[in-house]
């Protein structure tokens, strides 16, 4: 459908995502650098589904696949430095670990909560990813993004992006190709300690080594998802190929033959439950992109 040396058809996305479920991309391009990215952009024809896949860690992809284009950022997308004035600059590919262990070693503080979260620059954006005390939006100055139907790129800030508690004004249309974050000078190895601290922390409290794509839902005002799954005694409950975590309830372990429809049910019967016994909606934080039964065709 696309023709260029970065674009093939047909792609497994399943391998691409933290749960390896789902289908394939009809059309998926891996664009090496900006000029690239453009170029395929220009050839793509118009009213085509564009979805931009990160490091696939807070994804749940349709058994159909996407009946679109999937777009992953390639080699110089994955950069990150470090500026003369501390600002540490990466591509909207970068994996957040790299971005803070970089941080670390050269000095510059702010950035040690990303080692726990495996996701890139680009989704921590979209989604303001957040933990240990700070977020996307508290540490970020702008951000870069190019929109995939005008093809013309913005500068914005975390207030121009509406960032809030894991969310933002993305859509599937924007694509985030760059972020700079301002940093604080800070002693190394306090910072390297502090990077212990946390992975420390995560394998102690997090189901590590699992099929899981972190938090399922968002955290409702004043009480904690988590907790309240565990409150209706939903903790370590298993609905097939998926169990809620022993080790944290708002985090859903696959099994290896689990499928995305398998995933989204469980999710959809826990809101339920949830709903029934306490009136609170739990709102999924997780994104299911493409086709899912009862229509959630959400991103
Ligand atoms: C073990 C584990 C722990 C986690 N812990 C945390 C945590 O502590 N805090 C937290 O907030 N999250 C956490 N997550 C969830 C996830 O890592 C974050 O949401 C992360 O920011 C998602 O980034 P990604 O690149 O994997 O995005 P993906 O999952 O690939 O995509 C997520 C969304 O972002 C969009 N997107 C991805 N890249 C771009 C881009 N370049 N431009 C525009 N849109 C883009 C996608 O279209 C999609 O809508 C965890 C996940 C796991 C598996």
């Amino acid at each position: 459908m696309i023709d260029h040396p970065s674009v093939r058809d047909n792609v497994p996305l399943a391998p691409l995502t933290t749960y390896k479920v789902g289908g394939a991309a009809r059309v998926f391009a891996e664009p090496g650098d900006l000029a690239e990215l453009r170029e395929i952009l220009s050839l793509t024809p118009p009213d085509t589904h564009i979805v931009v896949l990160g490091r696939g860690s807070n994804v749940v992809i349709s058994e159909k696949g996407i009946d679109g284009l999937v777009i992953k950022l390639g080699r110089s997308f994955q950069a990150v430095s470090v500026g003369d004035d501390g600002d540490v600059t990466a591509g909207g590919g970068a994996a957040l670990p790299k971005v803070a262990r970089l941080a670390a070693a050269k000095g510059r503080g702010g950035l040690g909560f990303f080692v726990g979260i495996p996701g890139s620059v680009g989704g921590a954006v979209r989604m303001n990813a957040g933990g240990h005390g700070s977020d996307t939006a508290t540490v970020m100055a702008t951000a870069t993004i190019l929109d995939s139907t005008t093809r013309r790129m913005t500068r914005s800030t975390p207030r121009d992006l509406a960032m809030g508690y894991r969310s933002s004004n993305l859509t599937d249309t924007d694509i985030v190709v760059q972020a700079t974050f301002v940093t604080t000078e800070r002693d190394v190895d306090a910072l390297e300690d502090e990077i212990r601290e946390i992975t420390r922390w995560r394998k102690e409290n997090q189901p590590g080594g699992t099929l899981n794509a972190g938090s399922v839902f968002k955290n409702p005002d004043g009480d904690f998802a988590g907790a309240i799954i565990e409150r209706v005694g939903l903790k370590g409950e298993r609905f097939g190929p998926v169990a809620v975590s022993p080790v944290h309830a708002n985090f859903l372990v696959a099994g290896d033959d689990a499928t995305a429809d398998d995933i989204f049910s469980f999710v959809e019967h826990i809101r339920a439950i949830v709903r029934d016994r306490t009136g609170i909606d739990l709102e999924p934080e997780i994104k299911f992109l493409g086709e899912f039964a009862g229509d959630r065709e959400a991103s």
